[in-house]
């Protein structure tokens, strides 16, 4: 799950990290007063910053300073409702501007090769670590933690060192580094970037010139798997944003994800989806979509996933699989029945149901005239064939 650059950066101030203060205003009116309360708390500019859960707001113009609260409400008005890669800006974040001495990037990503957290930084900070890892991928620098152990004070200080941080910034610098990877902990987090993670000047209470390493933005996407662990963090979803296919699908508590072929598959069980899956490739076919009803699937939850399957224009054939365990083959049946009732168009389906009640389930869909298949082979087989159109 993608949550937005505010309550990213809640999660990194709770780790103790380095933050700017900030507000998220709706509307140019309170991202003016927002504005004013930081430019009256001592700010010389303010930053307003559109919040959509895409990268590269800065070029697409979604990053805005401002150096009075009127000024501050004419940019909002300006990223509020602008379009950045196909997302309406509905919100923004405001907070006093950084100065900005030099821009770093640093993250934290879960190695599954070593299975581990890895963090990763570069001294090409504010661009994209995508552009730099194919521009000079020796630009990036990584350290992976010993999960037993944690990411330790000496690897962080060599991380540091690499990308030229020297002290006094070096100590700092490892605080954060061990902060995301804290971070990555607490929340089951996938991902935790800071881009940039910036040297900003700033003048101390005694009006001397200091140097400090703050973290301007903040990028945290969440493991869904983790959610149910963590009590808060499902309200950070951001349903403005959420893709209404995955939105039904998490209604309907079932696993789809969106592929690119043209067989849709329903199946009960990750494991058999992807046999399934494997078995449409094998004679020749594409399929369009993992999908994994569950286990003792309703056929409220069958007929909605039908739904989701026929919503992609793609589909010319579908591919039904089920191994009735605690799942009834009479209430898939029975599901099926009830979506074909109700489906926009027509695409040809075979139905493979074996396990508990497959006897009732045969009579049914004979009685209301489906194509079945026996065996998974022959079911993967008809479906191929259905797609590229032999049979009908
Ligand atoms: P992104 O483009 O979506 O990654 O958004 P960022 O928050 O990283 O902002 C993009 C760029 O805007 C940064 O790399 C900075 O160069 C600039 N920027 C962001 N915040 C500030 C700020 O407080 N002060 C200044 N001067 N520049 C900022
Ligand atoms: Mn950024």
């Amino acid at each position: 799950m993608k949550i937005q650059e505010a309550d990213a950066k809640s999660l990194l101030l709770a780790q103790g990290l380095p933050v700017p203060a900030w507000k998220v205003a709706r509307t140019p009116a309170e991202v003016e007063a927002a504005a004013r309360s930081f430019l009256e708390a001592g700010a010389g500019r303010v930053v307003v910053k559109a919040q959509v859960l895409v990268g590269g707001r800065g070029k697409a113009g979604g990053v805005k300073l401002a150096s009075s609260a009127q000024e501050a409400a004419e940019v909002g008005s300006k990223i509020l409702g602008m379009d950045i890669k196909g997302i309406t800006v509905r919100k923004v974040l405001v907070g006093a501007a950084a100065d900005i001495v030099k821009e770093y990037y640093l993250g934290a990503i879960i190695d599954r090769a070593s299975r581990r957290i890895v963090l990763m930084a570069s001294a090409e900070g504010g661009v994209e670590i995508e552009e730099v890892a194919r521009q000079n991928p020796g630009a990036i620098h990584r350290v992976s933690a010993d999960p037993e152990l944690g990411l330790l004070a000496f690897q962080a200080r060599g991380l540091g060192l690499s990308i030229g941080l020297r002290d006094p910034l070096l100590s700092p610098f490892v605080a954060i580094a061990q902060g995301l990877y804290a971070t990555m902990k607490a929340n089951d987090a996938d991902l935790v970037e800071v881009n940039p993670l910036a040297i900003v000047a700033e003048k101390a209470s005694d009006g001397a010139a200091i140097q400090r390493l703050v973290c301007l933005d903040a990028k945290v996407t969440l493991d869904d798997s983790g959610l149910a662990r963590h009590a808060g963090l499902e309200t950070l979803r951001d349903l403005d944003e959420e893709d209404p296919t995955d939105a039904q699908a998490r209604r309907l508590g079932i696993n789809f994800i969106h592929l690119d072929g043209t067989i849709g598959c329903m199946v009960n069980g990750a494991g058999l989806a992807m046999t399934t899956m494997d078995l449409v490739k094998h004679f020749g076919g594409e399929p369009a979509n993992f999908l994994d009803v569950g286990g003792g699937a309703r056929h409220e939850t069958v007929a909605g996933a039908m739904e989701l399957i026929l919503a992609d224009p793609k589909v010319k054939a579908i591919l039904v699989n089920i191994f009735g365990g605690i799942t009834r083959g009479d209430e898939v049946a029975a599901g099926l029945i009830e979506a074909r009732a109700q489906q926009a168009r027509e695409v040809p389906m075979v139905v493979r149901i074996v396990g508990t009640n497959a006897a009732e389930a045969a009579r049914l869909l004979t009685e209301a005239r489906f194509e079945t298949a026996s065996s998974l082979d022959e079911a993967a087989e008809k479906a191929v064939a259905m797609a590229q159109g032999a049979t009908q």
